[in-house]
C-alpha cells in the first residue's frame, strides 16, 4: 500500500530518539479490551462510562464504581498484548498513551507516559497518595482506582514529560485514538505545530485526519508491523 511506503519512510529517516508514538483505546482492541465507544456489554451494559468514571458516582456508591474497575483489570489481566503493541516497543522513542492498562509494558515498552493513569496503580481519594490497601496509610482516605476520570486533571508529570516529547519529535504516530478526548488530545497537535509529521493509524476518520501529513485507515496490529518492516528494508543500506 502506498501510504504504508510513506509513513514507513518518514520513520525510517528519524532519529529514534524523536519518534513519538500516542495510542488510544484502538490500540488494544484486538486484545480484546473495548474502547469506550463500544458501548458496555453483559453486566454492565446499562451503565454508562459517564455514570461510573467520575468522583461523584465514586462519592456516591464507591463499591459500584471499585467493581466496575475491578472487572476490567480482570479483563486486561486475561488479555495479551497484540501485535501492534510489540511494533510499538520495537519503534522506541517516547511512548505516550491514554490507555489505562499495562499491554504496552507486556509488550516490552519500559516507561510509557500514562496520561489516564493506570488500573494497577490505586491511590488515595483524600490526599492522592499511592495506596495498597483499601484504606491510606498516610491519612485514612479511602482508596480509589489510580486513573484519570472526566473533570479531572491529567497528572502534572505525565502532562509535562508528554507536552516536551510531543513540541521536540520529529515523527508522532498517533494510534486508535478517536481525538476526542481533551487535553490528552491536544498531543498530536503540539507535534504538528511544531513541524512534525504525523501518521495517522485508525480504521475510522477522526478530527485528527486534518493534522495527519499520513493517514492509514486501518487497525493497530495490522499497519504498525507492516510499517516497522517496510522501514526496516529502507534503511538498509
Ligand atoms: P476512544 O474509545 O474514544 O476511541 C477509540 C478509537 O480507536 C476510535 O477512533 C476507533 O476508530 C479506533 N479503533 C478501534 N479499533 C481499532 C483498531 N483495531 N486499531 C486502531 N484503531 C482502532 O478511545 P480514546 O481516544 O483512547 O479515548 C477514550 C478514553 O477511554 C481514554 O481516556 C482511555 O483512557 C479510556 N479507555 C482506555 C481503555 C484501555 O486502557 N484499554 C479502554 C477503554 C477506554
Ligand atoms: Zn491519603
Amino acid at each position: 500500500m502506498e501510504s504504508v511506503r510513506a509513513a514507513a519512510r518518514l520513520l525510517a529517516d528519524a532519529d529514534a530518539e524523536r519518534v513519538v508514538v500516542f495510542t488510544g483505546a484502538g490500540m488494544s482492541a484486538e486484545s480484546g479490551i473495548p474502547t469506550f465507544r463500544d458501548s458496555l456489554t453483559g453486566l454492565w451494559a446499562r451503565f454508562s462510562p459517564e455514570e461510573l468514571a467520575t468522583p461523584e458516582a465514586f462519592e456516591k456508591d464507591p463499591e459500584l464504581v471499585w467493581s466496575w474497575y475491578e472487572w476490567r483489570r480482570a479483563a486486561v489481566e486475561q488479555a495479551a498484548p497484540n501485535a501492534g503493541h510489540e511494533a510499538v516497543a520495537a519503534i522506541g522513542g517516547t511512548l505516550i498513551t491514554q490507555n489505562v492498562d499495562d499491554l504496552h509494558e507486556r509488550a516490552g515498552s519500559p516507561d510509557p507516559v500514562h496520561l489516564h493513569g493506570s488500573l494497577f496503580a490505586p491511590r488515595c481519594f483524600a490526599c492522592g497518595l499511592a495506596t495498597d490497601g483499601p484504606v491510606c496509610a498516610a491519612c485514612g482516605g479511602r482508596s480509589r482506582p489510580g486513573v484519570v476520570w472526566f473533570g479531572e486533571q491529567l497528572p502534572a508529570g505525565a502532562l509535562k514529560r508528554a507536552v516536551e516529547a510531543a513540541s521536540t519529535c520529529d515523527l508522532l504516530i498517533t494510534v486508535g485514538t478517536s481525538g476526542l478526548v481533551y487535553p490528552a488530545a491536544e498531543i498530536p497537535h503540539v507535534a504538528a505545530m511544531n513541524g512534525a509529521a504525523v501518521v495517522q493509524v485508525n480504521p475510522q476518520p477522526t478530527p485528527l485526519d486534518e493534522v495527519a501529513t499520513v493517514n492509514l485507515r486501518g487497525t493497530a496490529a495490522t499497519l504498525l508491523p507492516a510499517i516497522l518492516k517496510e522501514a526496516a528494508i529502507l534503511r538498509r543500506p
